[in-house]
């Protein structure tokens, strides 16, 4: 039997013994390489092997994980390893159950075709095999409920886990039958049921819908009228949603509107015993919605009959390590495969899908399956916030806090509402600098400067995570006092208290919402009114619905303007957008203030009169006139290594191999510096090419990589294909 791995760039599989093992070709297995356990994927079996030599150098399967995989699943995962660049192996680990992980909870067994060969040929003296046989009986299909389970002893209960790893048993799940869901959805504007409609008009075949609506739209309520309808024609349904902890809300608003629908959780945070059982549930077609972030892209749903993916422009749907996917496109794939329909929601979609829409007719054939669908107002009679740009700078601006954003504030604590300052930056930044010869703390293993951590009184590197305690003088100059500099959520959190002592405040980021809990427990005191004002970042602004919020302030948007990140305005725009649909949802009126030194840019022009879309097709001619994505395709490749040398002889080669293979089909630039060029002591280096077509540009990086391969470089290094993260 063989079973794919990622141990090379290019991919092989490797051999296992099955020795009294049940195993299917697409069935997954846990295997050890060395000593560490694997979930594999059999992709091959062979006969009986006899004989000496190799054969007896294998190692056996340690269990059996699942019966088959769908076949169109292992399909996309061979699509996933071909279009990404990573090894087959890396790919399958996308679409395995988790290893090590305690099986799962079932309410019954079925004997398999190898279990039934097992029982029948059980000799009569061994007691308790017999016993636990007895219970598998043609008559009941071979199958035993988990109720029955009560009544074995403790030896049967381990021959019932041993013929389960044995692969002679499967694991059975409920499957309810599905009853009709009757969606609660409140009555629709009629845009809402246009929409809705033209949804329904696409949904017995492939086709990728882009629901563009503005904040407020109702466009939730549109898909999850399909959602229903898919699931009442008895088939399952995806929801793919940007990062399951910040995004209760939705999760609470859909199992709301669709009571009594079985539904599964897909997320990383779960313990692999979790994902399991979810893994099962759809797997067997228990569950029948599954609601999950990125790689729940991959479940292994059987029947599926659509996907939503909500909030399609966020940049969580792509993977930022190996195999670095990109779950939209990844699902558009699936969807394809399984002539099912896609639905992409957003108020502010992706250039990308922006392009593939509104260009479809351009397309020819591939065209005919994209459909573009506006919500261009409101749903309710909340008027939409208002939007002010207020100067960064002036009066007493303090922490980054212009005067007008704190009279704002001020305002809102007098009449009891609350405020949210949004700010982009984790911890103090730039850290810790002397007034009097201007170091600032380095932090020795990257390129960076250390944050400063005002709970814990630390400065710490956000790259690789070094820790030191804070000088109490200037390491330089002996000057005695050091000052915290630039805006960060501490910093100014530390401001709002000494400039609104009487306020309730509350600071939302990665570091202090760390805890599994955390961001939930926050989440309900804003609903329950315990908070005055929230400092935070970007997690802010996904899809939160507080009714007493009535002002969002945001303290550093000019950073984006000057990004050398391409993207980085439309990032700019989706999070404002967003951000403004945060304020003012309900019976009072909202206000965002953006604190800017350039009220004159572009960005802010169609952001204060609502154009997406003119800000779309702006922005698209410039990536159209420069060669950027989505006008080509793009592919990073990056290494690193303690050597600098080694770095730089790889670049060499990998430079000359990749222009050489890719020819007069693209672009390969000389490789640069990374961003961050020093982390953790490792050199960093990466080099970008673009293509218009996807294949030849896939075809140079598989020369690429079997070059590489070949080559031996002393040097960690991958190619990224379509790169959000340059860093
Ligand atoms: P979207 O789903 O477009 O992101 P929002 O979540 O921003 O929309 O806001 C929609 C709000 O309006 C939600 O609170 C939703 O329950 C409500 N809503 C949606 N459709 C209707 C409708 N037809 N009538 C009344 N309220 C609606
Ligand atoms: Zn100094
Ligand atoms: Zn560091």
């Amino acid at each position: 039997m063989e079973v794919p791995l990622a141990i090379d760039q290019v991919g092989r599989a490797l051999d296992y013994t099955v020795a009294d093992r049940e195993v299917e070709l697409n069935g997954c297995v846990e295997v050890t390489v060395g000593v560490r356990p694997y979930a594999a994927l059999v992709t091959a079996v062979h006969g009986e092997l006899t004989g000496e030599g190799d054969v007896g150098k294998l190692k056996p399967v340690r269990r059996v994980l699942s019966g088959a995989l769908p076949t169109a699943l292992v399909t996309l995962a061979q699509f996933v390893a071909d279009y990404y660049q990573v090894p087959f192996g890396m790919a399958a680990g996308l679409i395995t159950p988790a290893d090590a992980a305690p099986a799962p909870d079932p309410t019954g067994w079925a004997l398999t075709s190898g279990g039934r060969a097992h029982v029948a040929g059980i000799p009569p003296h061994h007691r308790a095999q017999r016993a636990l046989a007895a219970l598998f009986t043609p008559r009941t299909s071979y199958a035993i409920n988990v109720a029955a389970t009560d009544e074995l002893s403790a030896t049967q209960r381990r021959l019932l886990r041993d013929w389960h790893q044995a692969g002679w048993l499967v694991p059975v799940f409920a499957q309810p039958q599905p009853t009709l869901v009757l969606p609660q959805l409140p009555e629709f504007t009629p845009a809402q049921r246009d929409a809705a409609d033209a949804l329904r008009a696409r949904a017995t075949a492939f086709s990728v819908s882009l629901l563009h609506g503005v904040t407020g739209s109702g466009k939730t309520e549109v898909y999850l009228d399909l959602v229903a309808s898919v699931l009442n024609a008895g088939k399952q349904v995806l929801l793919l949603v940007p990062e399951i902890n910040l995004t209760p809300q939705l999760i609470d608003r859909v199992l709301k509107a669709l009571p009594g629908v079985a539904t599964a959780v897909l997320h990383s945070k779960l313990a692999a015993g979790e994902r399991n059982r979810a893994w099962h549930r759809v797997h067997s077609g228990e569950a029948r919605l599954i609601i999950g972030t990125r790689l729940a892209v991959f479940a292994p749903a059987t029947n599926l009959g659509l996907i939503v993916i909500d909030e399609e422009h966020d940049g969580s749907y792509k993977q930022n390590e190996s195999p670095r996917y990109h779950a939209r496109d990844v699902a558009i794939v699936r969807a394809k495969q399984a002539d099912i329909p896609v639905v992409l929601a957003s108020a502010t979609p992706s250039l990308e899908t922006w392009r593939n829409v509104r260009y479809a007719a351009a397309q020819g054939a591939r065209g005919d399956a994209y459909q573009y669908i506006a919500l261009r107002e409101r749903a309710t009679a909340a008027a939409p916030s208002s939007l002010r740009l207020v100067p960064a700078r002036g009066r007493r601006v303090k922490a980054g806090l212009s005067e007008t954003l704190a009279d704002g504030i001020a305002a809102r604590l007098k009449r009891g509402e609350q405020s949210l300052v949004l700010v982009n930056r984790r911890g103090f930044a730039p850290a810790l600098y002397c007034p009097h010869c201007g170091w600032s703390a380095p932090c020795k293993r990257c390129d960076a400067k250390m944050t400063l951590h005002q709970t814990t009184r630390s400065l710490r590197c956000h790259h690789c995570g070094a820790q030191s305690g804070v000088p109490s003088k200037c390491p330089a100059c002996g000057h005695p006092e050091l000052v915290g500099a630039g805006v960060g959520t501490q910093k100014l959190e530390a401001a709002l208290i000494e400039a609104f002592p009487d306020a309730r405040i509350a600071r939302a980021d990665t570091d202090s919402l760390s805890g599994k809990h955390a961001w939930r427990e926050l989440y309900e005191r804003i609903l329950a009114r315990e908070v005055d004002i929230v400092v935070g970042t970007q997690m802010l602004a996904k899809g939160h619905d507080f009714p007493a919020l009535t002002l969002v302030g945001v303290v550093d948007a000019d950073r984006a303007l000057f990004s050398t990140d391409f993207r980085a305005q439309e990032d700019l725009f989706a999070l404002l957008t967003q951000v403004a649909g945060r304020a003012g949802r309900h019976a009072l009126p909202g206000e965002v203030m953006i604190q800017t030194e350039f009220p004159d840019h572009p960005v802010f022009h169609a952001l204060l009169a609502g154009d997406y879309e003119g800000f779309a097709e702006q922005t698209l001619a410039s990536r159209e006139a420069i060669g950027l994505p989505p006008a080509t395709r793009m592919a990073l490749v990056r290494a690193e290594s303690k050597d600098a040398q080694a770095v730089a002889d790889f670049f060499t080669q990998a430079h000359a191999v990749l222009r050489e293979a890719l020819g007069d089909e693209g672009e390969v630039f000389a490789p640069q510096p990374a961003p961050l060029a020093r982390k953790a002591d490792f050199t960093r280096w990466s080099m970008t090419a673009v293509a218009v077509k996807v294949r030849p540009l896939a075809e140079a990086l598989l020369t690429l990589r079997q070059a590489m391969q070949a080559a031996k470089p002393k040097v960690r290094w991958a190619v990224d294909v379509d790169p959000y993260d340059f860093g």
